[in-house]
């Protein structure tokens, strides 16, 4: 018989770590009033905002939620984040971890609205942002812009929890930025012309895998990295509508999304290749065309399959 002091503390030390994963879950799980959350083991992506930088009132910012459990993932924070994930009946008081594909600001102008509503909601832990060189400076940025708030809600009559507006910062270049308890996540550098580093995030859980292909230009390392998925989410733009934009530097528009960003074509050339059981297209440039235009080329450029548009707080 194997030694019982030792399996005893071994039970005790394994009882801890769940209690605090369990106490950690419990503390983020304040959902808009009226709301009741879903955590079963079923893994979901939730469209939080399928926009770009045109202010549609019927998309948010890009923002995806991966949900598994009491666990939320969030991909991206732009502009309207924190009203979607309350509207979805997802956590207000902090998500287990926040990724960012890049710094571009459609991507990240709801970070300061994530981190402080998060807090002003109850969070009291540290919450972990990972993203690329420069996302540091970025949390320092925001934390310094609101510092005036932070003193009055914890110094005044609101009693705001000292601390916890905080964020743990994890800056990373690529590979696997997350691996626990079944779900593992990785960071895909893919090419968004000037920027050095932009990610797509490959998310694998129990039942699901899901890829989230930030903003990018045809990527052979994404294409790879999706191999076998089951989502794979991808931002679009409409070929037959590429043209010089009236404004100075518009000469240069459509040699700036061929660096940026996929048409319609090259998406369907690469998800023909990929294979994925759902593509999902958001973050969808239409430059004054339609979605069913934007979706023609996606069949032009080869893909048979399942293929979705996006609409903020879709679920799948
Ligand atoms: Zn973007
Ligand atoms: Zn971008």
């Amino acid at each position: 018989m194997k030694n019982p002091a030792r399996r005893s503390r071994r039970t005790a030390w394994a009882a801890a770590v769940l209690l605090a994963i369990v106490a950690g879950d419990a503390a983020a799980q304040r959902v808009f009033p009226g709301n009741t959350r879903d955590t079963s083991s079923v893994t979901r992506l939730i469209i939080l905002g399928s926009g770009t930088p045109l202010p549609d009132p019927e998309r948010a910012g890009p923002a995806f939620a991966v949900t598994y459990g009491t666990r939320v993932f969030l991909f991206d924070a732009g502009s309207g984040v924190m009203r979607r994930a309350a509207a979805a009946a997802l956590p207000i008081d902090g998500f287990t971890a926040v990724f960012l594909t890049h710094l571009h600001s459609d991507h990240t102008l709801g970070l300061p609205d994530v981190i402080h509503t998060s807090w002003v909601m109850g969070r009291s832990a540290p919450m972990p942002v990972i993203g690329p060189p420069g996302t540091s400076a970025m949390v320092g940025h925001i934390q310094a812009a609101w510092v005036e708030d932070i003193v009055v809600r914890t110094e005044g009559l609101e009693h705001g929890r000292k601390g916890g507006h905080r964020v743990v910062v994890q800056e990373t270049t690529g590979g696997i930025v997350y691996d626990s308890a079944g779900i593992r996540i990785r960071a895909i550098p893919v090419p968004h012309g000037a920027w050095n580093h932009a990610f797509a995030f490959r998310i694998d859980t129990p039942d699901r895998s899901i890829m989230l292909g930030g903003d990018t230009a045809p990527s052979k390392e994404l294409e790879t990295a999706s191999a076998g998925v089951d989502l794979l989410v991808h931002e679009v733009y409409a070929s037959r509508r590429v043209a010089p934009e009236q404004r100075p530097g518009g000469e240069h528009w459509p040699q700036y999304l061929r660096e940026y960003h996929t048409s319609d074509e090259e998406l369907g050339a690469l998800a023909t290749r990929v294979r994925p059981k759902q593509l999902i297209l958001t973050h969808v440039l239409r430059m004054g065309g339609t979605m069913d235009e934007v979706v023609a080329g996606v069949r032009r450029g080869g893909f048979a399959g399942t293929l979705v548009v996006a609409k903020d707080l879709d679920r799948f």
